[in-house]
């Protein structure tokens, strides 16, 4: 029998303010544990919460960028369970009620383009995190009370890599909405995914198993695959599957059961009384949409069309919302933008590969470009110059040019001097280029730029030769 595969994610993203969801204890990684906690995060009897109002902003504004309906009334629970990353005993999150409702992404699959549904998005705050050492345990309370965003997909995905493109997509979203690093590695964009299979034309859904602790999208991709291989194992021998949570394990590359999966009444949630509903009004709301930036979607068709890009280059170019906002910065500023576009998408991202992202100012890179384009350096000068223009040592091409005396020869007399020095210098090249042999031009050019000092155009060069040869 053959089976299909249903896959949902939830996604847990920390929002980027610059303190905690309910307290205004500062948020800041790297730092030595449990010096950012009050007796709010702490959960101390009787002290308050006091709403982010940042993180409800930037929960809606996500929500606005993935087509989700904002609630305009939006109510917290308390989500009761007992561990020892949470000091009071529940964690404030919202269960009936969320902020955001609805929407979802688009992403490429290899049958074509797949809609995939999000149920909602709700806000939370993070638990502690536990450390292990060798003899014991600590609590690190500093990240306790985090503003996190949970977005909770449909389960609409049926392979792995439907499920790598759903997060590349939300992750690229969210970053241009600057809502989040989404940072996989460092914990501020986590998912954990659940997984069924059923008979293929089944319209009934399959046992769901959720699989958790992945910190990479490799480890996502990888677990998603060994759980559908074992699930149709367990049905090929008639082994039935337990609803239940299941714990990825990197080095041994296989998910391994943690617990039986909780329902949603063994929270006991039950609405927080400490804190009010979230009344957002239209114009609130209105005013949080005019912040949002322009969809990566929209942003690379419209640079194809701006820039005379290829859709592949477009894609690569409009990627990085850093990278696009630095080139988009630079052609603004460039004489001939569609060709600091070509030189961007070679030189310039070729750089970028090898060293990082520019340390130098869009500034100075369209500044330099301009000396090219009006030929006041040549095309080796423009590439002898770029890495530090990129590294940020060079501010001001324009005097770095003048100063090194790299300054392209551009004076008409001076190459024709040049040109009449290199014929007399070379007569058996010269009887050469006269007896047919017509690639004896290219080397009175090599002749040229090197009497220049590398600093003529070859391509105003090349006519120049070519002319005085085709005299004699
Ligand atoms: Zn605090």
């Amino acid at each position: 029998m053959d089976f299909e595969n249903t896959i949902g994610l939830e996604t847990h993203v920390q929002l980027k303010t610059a303190t905690k969801m309910f307290c205004s204890c500062r948020l800041k990684t790297g730092c030595e544990p449990n010096v950012n906690v009050c007796p709010v995060c702490l959960g101390y009897p009787g002290a308050l919460p006091v709403m982010n109002k940042e993180a409800v902003k930037l929960t809606c504004m996500s929500g606005m960028m993935l087509g989700c309906e904002i609630n305009r009334h939006a109510t917290f629970d308390r989500k009761n369970y007992f561990y020892p990353d949470m000091a009071k005993d529940y964690q404030i999150s919202e269960n009936g009620n969320p902020l955001c409702i609805g929407g979802g992404v688009e992403i490429e699959t290899p049958g074509g383009r797949k809609f995939i549904r999000i149920n909602h998005i709700h806000l939370e705050e993070d638990a502690a995190k536990i450390n292990h050492y060798a003899q014991s345990s600590g609590v690190d309370f500093n990240r306790g009370g985090t503003p996190l965003m949970e977005i909770v997909s449909e389960p609409d995905m049926s392979s792995a890599d439907e499920a790598i493109a759903y997060l590349t997509a939300l992750k690229e979203m969210l970053v241009y909405a600057g809502v989040s690093d989404c940072n996989l590695e460092e914990g501020n964009m986590r998912s954990d995914v659940n997984i069924s299979i059923r008979p293929v034309g089944s319209a009934k859904l399959g046992t769901k198993v959720e699989i958790k602790n992945m910190n990479s999208f490799k480890a996502i991709h990888a677990a998603l695959e060994f759980e559908a291989r074992r699930q149709r194992e367990c049905m090929a021998h008639s082994i039935p599957i337990v609803q239940e949570t299941r714990r990825w394990d990197a080095e041994a590359m296989e998910t391994a059961s943690m617990r039986s999966k909780e329902n949603a009444h063994d929270y006991r949630y039950f609405p927080e009384p400490d804190l009010v509903p979230v009344e957002l009004g239209e114009d609130l709301i209105e005013s949080w949409r005019k912040l949002l930036p322009e969809k990566p979607e929209a942003r690379r068709e419209r640079m194809a069309n701006e820039y005379g890009l290829t859709g592949y280059d477009a894609e690569v170019l409009a990627q990085a919302k850093e990278r696009a906002d630095y080139f988009e910065k630079a052609a603004a500023k460039a004489k001939k933008p569609k060709l600091l576009c070509n030189f961007f998408m070679s030189d310039v991202m070729s750089f970028f590969n090898e060293n990082g992202f520019s340390a130098g100012t869009e500034e100075a890179l369209a500044a330099l470009f301009n000396l090219s384009t009006d030929g006041k350096i040549n095309g080796p000068t423009l590439k002898e110059l770029l890495p530090e223009v990129l590294r940020g040592e060079i501010a001001d091409p324009e005097k770095a040019v003048a100063e090194r005396g790299l300054g392209a020869v551009s004076d008409m007399a001076a190459l024709e001097a040049f040109v009449e020095q290199a014929i007399a210098a070379n007569p058996k090249s010269v009887a050469d280029y006269k007896a047919g042999k017509k690639a004896a031009a290219g080397f009175f050019v090599g002749q040229v730029m090197k009497l220049s000092k590398g600093k003529a155009d070859p391509k105003v060069v090349g006519p120049l030769v070519a002319k005085r040869l085709a005299a004699m």
